[in-house]
């Protein structure tokens, strides 16, 4: 549907001459996703510079009924941020720290920080804010809570819901909720908070948050462990979580084809070990204090290290002795979805059952994608810590990548059927989008999905808030 010229015009003057364009190159990268799985369309790219201007701009298209897509970074991976028509509100001149309270443990982004931006600012004030994520140095902290991002520190810190204490919202009729509280106590009423946390942009436009903060670790141990099976990197989770508690910040999976794709396709990647083994966990802890704290921390690496070598759970391990081996074992596992496409075509599952079951979910549904394709190859990885896998599936080698991505229904029927007997969920950490709104509704309960388009119509009665994602 086109957007009337008038409309345009109102938008053009909220905003001035800085705040919008309609050039083709400009809105292009606007229009598509990194897959390149949609092709959208959208009259303009609207770049408001304040929260005043993005309630004008939703104001203007909630009277005229005009569809309003938030973007950030667009590094999303389900098309939520594709528009279908109407205006895109890209966020990134809404960019400000606006403050850092570092005896509160709170930081105030706008939406447009990009993630990286918002760690560095916690750092300078000798604060950690743990979101982390392979996205960060381009993903925007309102695009990580529109979609409760999760990452790698998970287990430890949560999940972007779990880091907000409070929200500024550009509501679907032009009002400004401001919800900016750092308060780690206030019970006064409904949490509306979290109605627009994980939204993905369909209830209102987040413009800035309350942050919180963490201390920052003085000392991280990464280690890097070869495990015989899948059942193994449970029993190792559960002594480091055991042992290091709190300490224990990230624990990461992947398979030996994980290893083989990263080291074969992604340069400077090496594998630490001289032989192959079935799985690896990627562990890191996290320790405070001075001296006295770093021998702690790694005499309890040494020690769940040692006792899961003498269980049998544990084949090899590696601990890095300096920064940059750190960074290289990290490397390994980023490379894993980079190295991927060497592999041909993909069908992607982002899934999560109870931590428990994640080598029953590996093996079943494994079994099942193996005999109904033969030659597929799975490529498992991910946060086993959070019960989190992307539960990748890459082509037959030499197959024809149509036949094989026509295939996509019938594999995410079996793959997604296993994880719903688990009561698991068929998206764990990228959302709904475009790409899963089918799912959603085979999948989670009716009265469920009935709330939510209750909510739907109570914020956003024109629909034109990202209309046609999530729901
Ligand atoms: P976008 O892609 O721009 O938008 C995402 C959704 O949020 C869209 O529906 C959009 O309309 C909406 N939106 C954006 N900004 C706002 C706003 N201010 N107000 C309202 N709605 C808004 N995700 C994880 O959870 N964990 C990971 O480990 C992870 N790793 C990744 C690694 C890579 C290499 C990539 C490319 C992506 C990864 N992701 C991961 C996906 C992740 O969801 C995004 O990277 C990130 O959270 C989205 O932020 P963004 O600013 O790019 O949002
Ligand atoms: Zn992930």
């Amino acid at each position: 549907m086109s957007v009337p010229e008038q409309v345009l015009d109102d938008i053009r003057a909220a905003v001035g001459p800085k705040g919008w364009t309609a050039d083709p190159d400009a809105v292009a990268p606007h229009l598509a996703e990194r897959r390149g799985l949609w092709r959208g369309e959208c009259a303009m790219v609207v770049n408001p510079a304040t929260t005043d201007e993005v309630a004008r701009v939703v104001g203007i298209c909630n009277q005229a009924g005009v569809a309003v897509v938030p973007q950030g970074g667009n590094t999303g991976l389900v098309g939520g941020g594709v528009p279908q028509g109407g205006v895109v509100l890209s966020m990134k001149r809404l960019n400000r720290v606006r403050d850092v309270d570092p005896v509160n443990f709170t930081l105030t982004a706008e939406a447009g920080c990009v993630l990286a931006d918002v760690q560095r600012a916690a750092d300078a004030a000798e604060r950690l804010f743990p979101l982390s994520l392979g996205a960060e140095g381009s993903c925007q902290i309102g695009g990580n809570l529109s979609t409760n991002a999760g990452g790698v520190q998970v287990l430890r810190y949560g999940n972007a819901r779990e880091l907000v204490l409070g929200l500024e919202v550009v509501l679907p009729d032009g009002r400004v909720w401001d919800g900016l509280r750092g308060l780690r106590k206030d019970n006064t009423g409904y949490h509306l908070k979290h109605l627009f946390i994980g939204a993905e942009g369909t209830l209102g436009v987040i413009t800035a948050a309350v942050l919180k903060l963490f201390p920052r670790p003085t000392w991280r141990e990464t280690a890097m462990a070869a495990l015989p099976s899948a059942e193994a990197a449970l029993k190792l989770f559960e002594r480091a979580q055991n042992e290091a508690a709190d300490g224990l910040t990230a624990f990461e999976f992947l398979s030996r084809r994980c290893m083989e794709i990263a080291t074969a396709h992604v340069p400077g990647v090496a594998d630490p070990f001289k032989s192959p083994h079935p799985y690896y966990a990627l562990m890191e802890l996290s320790g405070f204090g001075g001296a006295d704290g770093r021998r702690q921390l790694r005499r309890t690496a040494e020690a769940i290290l040692a006792a899961a070598l003498d269980q049998g759970a544990v084949e090899d391990a590696v601990i890095a002795e300096s920064a940059a081996q750190a960074k290289a074992l990290w490397r390994i596992r980023e490379a894993v979805p980079e190295g991927q496409p060497a592999l041909g075509a993909s069908i992607k599952h982002d899934v999560a059952v109870p931590v428990s079951m994640v080598p029953e979910f590996l093996a079943r549904a494994s079994a099942a994608v193996e005999s109904a394709i033969t030659g597929v190859r799975v490529v498992a990885f991910g946060h086993l810590g959070d019960g989190n896998l992307h539960f990748n599936l890459s082509q037959p080698a030499g197959a024809d990548e149509k036949a094989f991505m026509a295939e996509r229904e019938r594999i995410n029927r079996l793959v997604h059927d296993i994880v719903a007997g688990m009561n698991g969920s068929f998206s764990a950490e990228h959302g709904i989008g475009l790409l899963k709104r089918d799912e959603l509704t085979r999948y989670k309960p009716a009265a469920e999905v009935a709330l939510m388009r209750t909510l739907k119509n109570a914020l956003d009665p024109k629909n034109i808030m990202n209309p046609g994602k999530v729901l």
